[in-house]
């Protein structure tokens, strides 16, 4: 079918809105009405290159809601009408080794995740585009994905909430619950307070972590934080981040950190500001030969300190996106307070750059956003 989707004609940010052609779904694939597609900063990324240099033109968007228009033979999961969320965790078989290890990441039975690979759009001068983030493009009118992308959403969860819940959100929060596994009052500290970060408050605050403290070199993010739940505030730009970190929790250093900006200096300044017996876990980064952690020195970690990371909140899709829903739905998070402005797929390229600038979540809407 013919459908307008944003693109890059090559590696860059300079996206266009245009037509293109996109080929029918796959045996376990549905074509989903794209209705919102949050901006997430892996868009950006992706669409420049970042995660991996790639020819041709390129397409992103991977926080997508909408509902489902055809399904492949062989879908079981949705049927056409549904509203659904789709994102680039995928639902595992639940039947292997892996899955009923509860790592449905490691899943033995799907496909592996396409990022570079090209997608099931053409431009009609006949280039392939390429699937520069997930397994579907989520700045498009349509799109094809994979079932174990999706998952349903309720009735009464707006899609542009769903949107922000299929990555940036659960990326924070998902990370903090199934990662740091904070007992309630131990110590959190989290730097960088972009949509993850604040994620990542809301999920510390609803874990019962006491103090809880937002680090960031932008004011105006530190005072979201606070909105978020931060109980204290360390600007690395005004004062030694390390020391003041230490002060506010006694002598001793965080219990939990959560490192959700990229740069490594920031792993460095984190990981000095975590308890000699804390975890430090890893959700930002940036190009892999970046991030060599070449500071660690065995002693660090004789008294049980720990590094460990987080993609995607290391979520299982369906175990705990119903559970966001629910907790949205009684006031527990506040996703609308992420969402910063919204708008149509047309001014996609003002949306990413106003993201750059430090906009917290940007909604592209498509189909609509409730
Ligand atoms: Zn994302
Ligand atoms: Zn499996």
């Amino acid at each position: 079918m013919r459908c307008k989707a944003a693109l890059v004609p090559k590696m860059g940010l300079d996206v266009v809105v245009e037509e293109v052609e996109l080929a029918e779904p796959e045996a376990y694939e549905v074509r989903l009405k794209v209705m919102t597609c949050t901006i997430c900063h892996s868009d950006i990324h992706a669409f420049k290159g970042e995660h991996g240099a790639y020819e041709g033109p390129g397409m992103a968007g991977h926080e997508i809601a909408g509902i489902v228009d055809i399904c492949g033979a062989k879908v079981t999961y949705v049927k056409p009408g549904d509203r659904v969320l789709c994102t680039e965790v995928r639902q595992g078989c639940g039947t292997c080794d892996q899955c009923l290890h509860d790592r449905h990441w490691f899943c033995e039975n799907l496909p592996p995740m396409t990022f570079r690979l090209p997608s099931p759009y053409t431009r009609l001068n006949g280039e392939v585009c390429i699937q520069t983030c997930s397994g579907a493009s989520g700045f498009a009118e349509y799109t094809n994905a994979h079932e174990a992308m999706l998952c349903k959403l309720d009735d009464d969860i707006p899609f542009e909430i769903g949107s922000a819940l299929a990555c940036g959100f659960m990326s924070g929060f998902g990370a903090v619950l199934n990662r740091c596994r904070i007992k309630p009052g131990e110590s959190f500290a989290v730097t960088g307070c972009g949509g993850v970060g604040l994620s990542a408050i809301m999920g510390a605050r609803f874990s019962g972590a006491i103090p809880i403290i937002a680090i960031d070199t932008m004011d105006s993010k530190l005072e979201a934080a606070v909105k978020f739940g931060a109980t204290h505030t360390v600007n690395p730009k005004k004062c030694d981040a390390v020391e003041e970190v230490i002060k506010i929790t006694r002598g001793y250093g965080v219990d939990h950190s959560l490192v959700a900006v990229a740069g490594n200096g920031i792993k460095k300044m984190t990981f000095d500001l975590t308890a000699g017996y804390g975890q430090m876990v890893i959700v930002g980064h940036e190009l892999k030969e970046n991030e060599w952690l070449d500071y660690i020195n065995a002693w660090d970690v004789l008294a049980g300190k720990r590094i460990t990371g987080s993609v995607m909140g290391a979520v299982t899709l369906r175990r705990d996106i119903p559970k966001y829903m629910d907790m949205y739905r009684r006031g527990l998070i506040d996703i609308d307070s992420l969402l910063t402005h919204r708008f149509p797929l047309e001014r996609i390229k003002e949306a990413l750059e106003d993201s750059m600038k430090g906009a917290l979540k940007n909604v592209v809407v498509i189909g609509g956003a409730k």
